[in-house]
């Protein structure tokens, strides 16, 4: 079971991925106290976070405490937490302390007491991008945003590492695309999506 917290500011999603009384999170965007509702008790085994903008990360080290969760990300993400300015906060909100984090690189398997979960470096809307993968479940960040292609006009974005990231998700099997903002989609919608977009940035 998947439920999805929208955060207040915007709308980036939060995802509770649930296997019995065990659970792990996508994105920190959202209130601590509305994804604890959510969770309602049951034990956090992680929180994934798919790229470093401010939006998706805010609150990640409040979740980390408060769940007494570790923190799993893209090892290019430090450099996005780490600086305000590339987070996109305007100044606001950096972190310096890193202990609660495991950082990622490359592709491969994320082996929670309760969870595997595949991970794959992308690109193209940060260097950030992370891809991870559960059952027949993805979550992109903001790679696709819904019908959406994420931007590619950011610190770090690049438009030949989104049509790589788009190529790989059009040839990868999965049944629900979980995107950082807007609606979640199946694959037969995303593929038609994918293409679109493909083909705007190969004209
Ligand atoms: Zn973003």
């Amino acid at each position: 079971m998947i439920e999805k917290v929208v955060s207040e500011f915007i709308s980036s999603n939060v995802f509770v991925v649930f296997d019995g009384d065990y659970c792990f999170i996508v994105d920190a965007g959202a209130k601590k106290e509305e994804v604890e509702k959510v969770i309602a008790g049951k034990k956090v085994e992680g929180i994934l976070l798919t790229h470093g903008h401010y939006d998706h990360c805010l609150r990640v080290l409040e979740y980390a405490k408060s769940f007494g969760a570790k923190v799993y990300a893209s090892e290019f993400i430090k450099e996005y937490l780490g600086d305000g300015e590339k987070n996109y906060s305007e100044g606001k909100f950096s972190i310096q302390d890193f202990s609660n984090f495991n950082f990622l690189s490359g592709e491969g398997k994320l082996k929670l007491p309760h969870f595997e979960i595949a991970f794959k470096q992308l690109g193209g809307h940060s260097k950030s991008d992370m891809l991870y993968c559960h059952g027949d479940d993805i979550f992109v960040g903001d790679v696709v945003i819904g019908r959406d292609m994420g931007r590619i006009d950011l610190y770090g974005s690049d438009k030949a590492e989104m049509e790589k990231s788009l190529a790989y998700l059009k040839a990868l099997n999965y049944l629900t695309m979980h995107s950082g903002h807007g609606e979640d989609n199946d694959k037969k919608t995303q593929d038609k999506v994918v293409s679109l977009w493909l083909r705007f940035l190969t004209r």
